[in-house]
């Protein structure tokens, strides 16, 4: 694993991958960045390493691939970034930009969280524990938006069920959190 640092440049990590999804729009308030939201998705469901996610946040998940694809294939959302098995790091919106990737939600009394956070994808499930190349690749990136976007603080760290309790359970019994905020 390298340990070197991700620049942040107008909102995009350097020497990152990036594909660029059409699901975002701008934040209501540009500099209100204050809230980091862990996720956990997987394409089919269970399965790992189709790149059928990069179709999904890009809108151009194909519905004849799969029965699940074809219920899903034209919701719009999208995250900041998404962290693969392997640790490899994907950005698909800007920082600077609001993804959509909350949906109803609320931190501290506050709604809509999309306005005001980032969202990262685990590539993962509520059925398997996530890999130490996913681990040591969030916590290096969220040191990284740490110090890019200071208003995100340790206890500005939360998952999807905890904005949207009843109706989202990830990133899941297995995302071990002390594992993960003790590092960052
Ligand atoms: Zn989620």
């Amino acid at each position: 694993m390298t340990t070197k640092q991700h620049k942040i440049r107008q909102g995009w990590l350097e020497n990152t991958r990036k594909i660029h999804s059409p699901h975002f729009d701008a934040r209501p308030c540009a500099e209100d960045i204050s809230l980091l939201v862990i996720h956990y998705i997987s394409l089919p469901p269970e399965e790992f390493g189709g790149g059928y996610i990069d179709d999904f946040f890009c809108g151009k998940l194909d519905p004849n691939e799969h029965p699940y694809f074809a219920e899903i294939y034209q919701i719009r959302v999208s995250a900041h970034c998404l962290i693969e098995r392997t640790g490899r790091i994907t950005q698909y919106v800007g920082f600077n930009e609001r993804a959509w990737h909350a949906g109803l939600s609320m931190f501290q009394g506050r709604e809509k969280c999309n306005d005001f956070s980032i969202g990262i994808e685990l590539e993962g499930s509520n059925e398997q524990p996530f890999t130490d190349e996913q681990y040591a690749a969030l916590i290096k990136l969220t040191r990284d938006i740490m110090r890019h976007y200071p208003q995100i603080t340790r206890d500005r760290i939360v998952g999807h069920n905890d904005i949207a309790p009843g109706r989202k359970i990830d990133p899941g019994q297995y995302f071990d959190w002390q594992r993960y905020l003790s590092a960052v």
